[in-house]
């Protein structure tokens, strides 16, 4: 089984003519909300892939609709716990050049107490798979409480921020960052070849595999000595956001279900590129079907 810890966030879209500067009140064309966060996202992602997961996580109990719409793809969410606080959300603004302004509010994805946290472990059992991301808080409790129950880690430093840099990195067995996050880790600039952040990477945390993923340059896989290249899929992006996430669910899933790790870079591949095509985040994963059909 695996579980993901992971934040759940309502995005609000604003379609503007331009981002509103100080002062200003400005009307908006048109208004829509999605589901988002990352940890959202993995897990619609997996579960669309077929994979079978636990969704561990807080929303306020008046967007319980999320929920629903996580629970309709197939992940547990009797986890998922709904409390009265305002939810995670994202105010959105779009301009007419597609340049955006966001507000984030962490809410209920802030908001994990020891007690809950040991409640989620209980339902655990060793050898099990937790995944998690840097959008909710208590993790430098989590991920030493992981290993002591033998729990496998994935974690996805993303957001990135200075707190991750003091987590139990250690811990975790498997590592997914995208080229800011690893050249943040490793103390590199953004510019540097692949190359040398996998040797970086290495040298920072020898026993954890690694997926480093390079947008339209494709991703690799690191354990030990051993490296794979997966190439992207040469499509015209709409949309970049949540090709990450749907990478991640996508690999988990095709890992859970004993496909080769060249296999499961190969699947994940193929999904981000569709999802890339689409635009919005959890709203651009691809189904299954569709993924098996662009791999054939
Ligand atoms: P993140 O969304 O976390 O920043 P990346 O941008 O590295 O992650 O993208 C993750 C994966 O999505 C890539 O390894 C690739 O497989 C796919 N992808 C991203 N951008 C493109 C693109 N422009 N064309 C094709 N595939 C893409």
């Amino acid at each position: 089984m695996l579980h993901n810890f992971g934040s759940i966030n309502l995005d609000h879209f604003y379609r503007v003519p331009h981002l509103v500067h100080p002062g200003e009140t400005l009307a908006s064309r048109s208004y829509h909300v999605g589901l988002g966060g990352k940890g959202a996202n993995q897990s619609l992602a997996m579960a669309l892939a077929g994979g079978r997961l636990c969704h561990w996580g807080r929303l306020g109990r008046q967007d319980a609709w999320a929920r629903d719409r996580l629970a309709r793809a197939g992940v547990d969410v009797s986890h998922l716990l709904l409390v009265d606080e305002p939810s995670g959300h994202a105010i959105i603004q779009v301009d007419d050049r597609g340049e955006n302004a966001i507000i984030l509010f962490p809410g209920a994805n802030h908001g994990f107490e020891p007690p809950a946290l040991e409640a989620l472990l209980a339902s655990a059992s060793p050898g099990d798979w937790l995944m998690t991301q840097n959008e909710c808080n208590a993790l430098p409790q989590l991920l030493p409480r992981a290993r002591m129950k033998d729990l496998n880690i994935a974690f996805n430093p993303a957001p990135m921020s200075e707190a991750v840099m003091s987590l139990p990195l250690d811990a975790c067995q498997l590592l997914f960052v995208n080229r800011g996050e690893a050249a943040w880790l490793v103390g590199l600039s953004e510019a540097s070849d692949a190359e040398i952040l996998l040797t970086a990477l290495h040298q920072r945390l020898p026993d954890t595999a690694t997926v480093l993923t390079l947008g339209g340059e494709g991703a690799w896989y690191q354990a030990g000595d051993v490296r794979h290249y997966q190439p992207a899929l040469p499509v015209e992006p709409v949309d970049t956001t949540g090709a990450g996430d749907t990478f991640i669910g996508y690999f988990m899933a095709a890992q859970q279900e004993g496909q080769s790790i060249t296999e499961s870079l190969e699947f994940a591949a193929h999904a981000a590129a569709l999802s890339v095509l689409q635009p919005g985040a959890a709203d651009s994963i691809p189904p299954r079907a569709a993924v098996e059909h662009a791999l054939h």
